[in-house]
């Protein structure tokens, strides 16, 4: 990580943002912990700070004149999880996922429940009582079930759940829950303290995007931007191929910086876009991948499609075990994402949508 102009150093400060960011729980539709924190980070910088109907955090720094393009950059707030969905006494609840979630990251788990973090587990039969069949068989939802221990009596049907990860650096990399994407809003903050005077910066901390991105379909209309670069996490799967010559299906690799999308199962990314941040990458010697495209998606997919089209691209920050109950990043990569995007604003040309795509 080298200290390049017009980008902003991720030290300890940003470290412990991220730290507070990622512990905090903000299942889809309960953003509130999330949502204050950011209002705190972001109100002495903004022109203008609203919290929509939804709940979105939708700030706006201003340029200087009044010609400024118009660059809304969007991180969302909430996280996948579960919602207790039925009470079954005795401290014990059925559940459903909010978000996507797969059962066998799920069984044996700890987790914080509600507001106030009450510590429960998902239980699963122990295997001291199952029969060989049952080892086979992989694991179901309906196999598994919340126990808060009977004691608390604070939760309720409704209240959301979360993995009961705490935040920790290890060496050259971070380890948390929900990464996906409170890197991209802590990314999303830092762009807002040290948004340059050429662009007017819109700034979108987004609700329920795990459930369908529909906090940014409304912050889109909200804003009317000229273009849209979406902040997310992307999925890393660049593990070593024990079974195969090659792995080639790995979506995004740690330690390669940020992943610019081409296209994504929602969205085909503005090639303008794309082209301006890879030659910015380049220029600035910033390490890049291209995501491999294919399934998946990030706000851009409700974006892009707002009022008469917004020119969109998405741009992640690679991470391993995205939705289960801890993720690995690296920080060069978080660095380098930081870095690739304020420069991109700092230097972006006026005309660059005039250009034939
Ligand atoms: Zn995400």
């Amino acid at each position: 990580m080298t200290p390049r102009q017009n980008s902003p150093q991720i030290g300890d400060e940003q470290v412990k943002l991220l730290e507070r960011l990622s512990n905090a729980c903000a299942v889809s539709g309960d953003e509130g912990e999330v949502r204050k924190i950011v209002l705190s980070e972001v109100k002495p910088f903004a022109s203008e700070v609203k919290v929509d109907a939804l709940g979105n955090v939708l700030v706006t720094r201003k340029g200087v004149g009044d010609r400024c393009m118009r660059v809304m950059l969007a991180a969302h707030m909430d996280e996948v999880g579960l919602m207790l969905t039925h009470d079954e006494k005795d401290g014990i609840y059925r559940f459903e996922a909010v978000g996507s979630i797969q059962a066998a990251d799920l069984a044996g788990k700890a987790i914080w429940i509600g507001k106030e973090h009450i510590p429960g587990v998902i239980g699963l039969k122990p295997l001291h009582l199952g029969n060989g069949d049952d080892r086979k068989r992989p694991v179901d939802m309906d196999d598994l079930h919340l126990d808060v221990g009977l004691v608390s009596g604070k939760e309720k049907v409704g209240d959301r759940a979360t993995f009961a990860t705490t935040f920790v650096q290890i060496g050259p990399s971070l380890r948390g829950k929900a990464l996906d994407d409170r890197l991209g809003v802590a990314t999303l903050i830092e762009l807002v303290k040290t948004a340059p005077p050429n662009i007017d910066l819109l700034a979108a901390f987004t609700v329920q995007e795990e459930i369908g991105s529909r906090g940014a379909r409304v912050a889109a209309y909200a804003f009317n931007p000229d273009l849209a670069i979406i902040l997310d996490s992307t999925p890393a799967y660049d593990l070593p191929a024990w079974d195969t010559d090659e792995n080639v299906r790995y979506n995004s690799r740690l330690g390669a910086g940020p992943a610019i999308y081409i296209a994504d199962a929602g969205t085909l990314s503005d090639p303008r876009l794309v082209r301006y941040l890879i030659r910015i990458a380049e220029e600035n010697n910033i390490p890049y991948q291209l995501r491999q495209p294919g399934g998946g998606g990030t706000d851009a997919g409700m974006i892009h499609r707002q009022r008469a089209g917004v020119p969109s691209v998405s741009v992640s920050v690679p991470g391993r075990y995205a939705h289960s109950p801890a993720s690995i990043v690296r920080l060069s990569d978080w660095q380098d994402t930081m870095s690739l995007v304020s420069i991109a604003l700092h230097s972006l040309p006026p005309d660059l949508l005039t250009v034939d795509r």
